[in-house]
């Protein structure tokens, strides 16, 4: 009957609640110690040049290899790290692993590329945060040319000034800024104009219907041809056919990621293809 489908269906949505919430009660659990016992990996993600096929650059994305749940993604446990605080040890361990990676790859004699680290608001808002990148990459002995930082546009607009402070000294040593996830902000043209970053990364949620729907793609032009009038270089993130290759190529967007070249993918499996990826 209806009343007994009703009943049940309420049910199955309840379990499923009260699953989804077990889970993220196990995480928050587990999350702190997380970083002591090893439990967290790297995967690289492949930025590609169109025009030449060459991988320009790696963004390091973060995996919690949980003992019981298996492989958890980020979306899972970043906002949890985010509102516990335990983000700003994960992304130690984040910076310091993706540094002694991109380390090995030069000792290896493998051409050296920039690889990306997010950074997320609450580590953004340290007051040791810049003292903390340098000694690292001075401990290492890493050239600042190879760490380049991805902040997203709603965290850089939290406390503009001290955002502003802090980019205006990894500039000047050396480490490259990107905005990430850009167009899902609000920021303004001319705080835009005033961040010492060099680069900006549209939104996934453009590029996905830029070849479907004029709005994403006018959107997608507008974004392009402003950071081309601020100097700033552009990246497409998202990218997973070749129609939108090619329409990016039109727009003279040449800097892509996405599962259309590659997957995040481990470190030994990120170099086996470095050669020219073909569109
Ligand atoms: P993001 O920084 O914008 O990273 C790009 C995300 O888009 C990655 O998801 C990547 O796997 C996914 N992606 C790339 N190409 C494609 C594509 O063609 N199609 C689709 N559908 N997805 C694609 P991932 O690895 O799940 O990471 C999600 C988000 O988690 C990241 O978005 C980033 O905001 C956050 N994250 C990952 N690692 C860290 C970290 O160490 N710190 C912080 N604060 N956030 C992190
Ligand atoms: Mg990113
Ligand atoms: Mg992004
Ligand atoms: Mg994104």
């Amino acid at each position: 009957t209806a009343k007994e489908n009703g009943s049940s269906q309420y049910q199955f949505y309840d379990s499923v609640r009260d699953q989804s919430s077990l889970e993220q009660m196990i995480l928050e659990d587990d999350l702190e110690a997380a970083v002591d016992n090893d439990q967290l990996r790297l995967v690289y993600q492949p930025k590609i040049d169109i025009r030449t096929g060459d991988v320009i650059g790696f963004e390091a994305l973060v995996r919690w290899h949980h003992p019981i749940l298996g492989v958890v993604q980020p979306l899972k446990f970043i906002p949890l790290a985010e509102k516990t605080g335990i983000i700003v040890p994960i992304e130690h361990w984040v910076l310091r692993n993706a540094c002694l990676q991109v380390k090995k790859w030069q000792e290896e004699g493998i051409p050296a590329v920039p690889v990306a680290v997010n950074i997320s608001q609450i580590h953004l808002m340290q007051p040791d945060i810049f003292e903390n990148i340098i000694s690292l990459i001075t401990e290492l002995e890493l050239d600042a040319s190879l760490l380049e930082l991805e902040i997203t546009e709603s965290a850089m607009m939290h406390k503009e000034d001290h955002v502003i402070e802090i980019l205006e000294k990894l500039k000047q040593a050396g480490i490259s800024v990107s905005m990430d996830d850009f167009g899902t902000g609000y920021s303004s043209l001319s705080y835009l104009q005033s961040l010492p970053i060099c680069c900006l990364k549209i939104d996934r949620s453009f590029i996905r219907k830029i070849t479907t729907d004029t709005d994403s793609r006018a959107i997608a032009e507008m974004i392009i041809s402003m950071a081309r009038q601020l100097g700033l270089t552009i990246v497409a993130e998202g990218v997973e056919t070749k129609e939108q290759v090619a329409l990016l190529r039109e727009l003279q967007c040449y800097n892509v990621q996405g599962f259309y070249y590659s997957k995040p993918v481990s470190a030994e499996e990120a170099i086996l293809d470095r050669g020219v990826w073909t569109a």
